[in-house]
């Protein structure tokens, strides 16, 4: 019999994992093809001199045993000089510190995940706040009382009044947090991410990004942490994600274990290439044939026939891509499916000018990150890269930060020279007050397109692409932009393995991949909290 290939668009989360999968459970040789030229798509670590940047930050958790463990496969978990550390997820404590006194020590070796304390706060009124916001004597000392009055007021006015039916963002966060808790920690935020208002946001990217959490979960958290309960739990099941308190993270940043894992594809028999876009697939019916490739920088182009295909490229790109007959219908809304792009400006500096006391004695703030809701403002979010791996930075005395930008492709924000968008970050960083710019020493521009798709515009009717799209049965469909999903990792990783699950059981439909959800628990049943 002649060998099956796989042709696999894209060397992201999801392309990788297709590839690394189809090896280790199937004969089928993947060829992953890979646009730009580096691997990891979105969760990519960048170099820049000495430094690293992670766009975005990636916490690597997930309610997903079948992930966790694939990670930590992928890269051990760091010993912990405690002795005393567990994940516990999906009612399992794991000893996965075997790594107590066995696992790699992350001051002599690079293969190794770091496991960090996740804290994020939200500045507004120059001030910070905690998040997710604990309704503690301090947040409503920092409010004001009349601020404070009007939030409980209209909190109880929502829990008594829920607005039914729940079509938007704006009713989805107000029926939790009330009207004025919503205007005060959520409108600007979701605004500078998305670009317009949030009553024209489905409610489903509160469903899928900020999920059961309310203000009793909150209170909830706050009372059991108060007890000690979760102490030593990193993955908690029972937690909703946006809780979540510490995660694991690969010493060089998210890129780091992608880049191992195709290295890993590599060794096993497959295929990456960099440096090639796919822009052409060809069909026999509802069967894709073969793709075409072209390579940007030189213009080469190579035909690559393949027995199946699964594509991470955004959906708006691959309709265009087909040389089907794809109804004119179908197509309009393909074509107006909308994403959001980002940019984030990495500064070096010798140090901040805010500063706090830690336990460790040392003054830099304890973020990962850090949303910036001041109004006043375009940046959106403020990286701590230090606090994310000391390793990403090259040294240690020096503060490395990211300044985040939500936009379109179209903005004039997105088109200013690099030097002008340094200069622009640095004079909103320094009219906050969290930077003087005597302090910066150098600093970079990267910019990230599609990196969030968005559930507005033509998404609405976003199920006849799907249903159009899903009748090619050799075709799947994975990953971020591949579903336009606004997922993490994690959900990512699973539509691929879910892809392959199904190539193996010889199931054609894609409704398993579209239902995918981390929040469910993955093959497990329903009562498996
Ligand atoms: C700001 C931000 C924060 C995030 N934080 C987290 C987090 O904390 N934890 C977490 O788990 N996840 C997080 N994520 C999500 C995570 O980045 C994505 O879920 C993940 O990278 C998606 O993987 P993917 O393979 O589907 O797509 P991508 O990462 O987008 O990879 C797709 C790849 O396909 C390539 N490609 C596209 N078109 C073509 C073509 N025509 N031909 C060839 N190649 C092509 C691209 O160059 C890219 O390399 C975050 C994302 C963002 C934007």
């Amino acid at each position: 019999m002649s060998e099956r290939k796989a042709l696999i668009i894209g060397a992201g989360p999801a392309g990788l994992t297709a590839a690394f999968e189809l090896l280790k459970r199937t004969d089928i040789r993947p060829i992953v093809l890979e646009k730009s030229e580096e691997i990891g798509g979105i969760s990519r670590t960048v170099r820049y001199k000495e430094n690293r940047m992670d766009i975005g930050g990636h916490r690597f958790f997930s309610k997903s045993d079948r992930v966790m463990n694939w990670w930590m496969e992928v890269m051990p978990v760091e010993a912990q000089a405690d002795g005393n550390f567990q994940i516990t997820y999906q009612r399992q404590s794991r000893d996965v510190a075997a790594a107590k006194t066995e696992g790699p020590d992350p001051r002599v070796e690079d293969r190794v995940m770091l496991v960090r304390n996740r804290k994020s706060r939200i500045y507004f009124l120059r001030q910070f706040f905690d998040y997710p916001i604990q309704l503690s004597a301090d947040t409503l000392k920092r409010l004001g009382v009349a601020r404070t009055i009007r939030i409980g007021l209209s909190y109880m006015q929502s829990a008594a009044h829920q607005i039914k039916p729940e079509k938007s963002l704006e009713t989805f966060f107000i029926n939790r947090f009330g009207k004025e808790l919503y205007r005060t920690f959520f409108k600007s935020y979701t605004e500078k991410v998305w670009g317009v208002p949030c009553d024209q946001i489905s409610a489903e990217w509160g469903a899928q990004r900020v999920k059961g959490l309310s203000i009793t979960r909150a209170l909830g958290h706050f009372l059991k942490k108060k007890l000690g309960r979760t102490a030593g739990d990193i993955s908690q099941k029972s937690t909703e994600t946006s809780l979540i308190e510490r995660f694991l993270y690969p010493k060089y940043g998210p890129g780091q274990l992608w880049e191992y894992v195709a290295e890993d594809v590599k060794a096993k028999g497959g295929t990456v290439t960099k440096g090639w876009k796919v822009h052409k697939l060809f069909t026999d019916g509802f069967r894709i044939t073969a793709a075409e490739a072209v390579n940007p920088e030189t213009g080469d182009v190579q035909r690559l026939e393949a027995d199946y295909f699964f594509s991470t490229m955004p959906i708006k790109e691959l309709m265009r891509c087909l040389d089907a007959p794809v109804p004119a219908s179908v197509l309009e809304v393909s074509d107006g499916l909308q994403y959001r792009d980002f940019i984030t400006v990495g500064v070096l500096l010798s140090k901040l000018a805010i500063k706090e006391d830690s336990e460790t004695g040392g003054k830099l703030l304890r973020d990962n990150w850090i949303y910036v809701q001041e109004p006043d403002v375009e940046v959106g979010r403020m990286q701590v890269f230090n606090n994310w791996s000391p390793y990403l930075v090259g040294n240690p005395d020096h503060v490395w930060i990211g300044l985040e930008y939500f936009c379109y492709e179209t903005d004039e924000i997105w088109r200013k020279p690099d030097a002008e968008m340094i200069d622009f970050a640095t004079r909103e960083m320094e009219k906050i007050g969290i930077i003087h710019r005597a302090d910066v020493l150098d600093a970079c521009v990267i910019r990230v397109p599609k990196t969030y798709p968005a559930y507005f515009g033509m998404y609405e009717r976003f199920e006849e692409v799907k249903s159009y799209i899903s009748r090619f049965e050799n075709l799947f469909l994975v990953g971020r932009n591949g579903m336009h999903k606004y997922n993490n990792q994690d959900h990512s990783m699973l539509t691929a393995m879910t892809a392959v699950d199904n190539i193996i059981e010889g199931r054609v439909d894609k409704a398993n991949l579209w239902s995918l959800n981390t929040e469910m628990e993955y093959h497990e049943s329903k009562d498996g909290k």
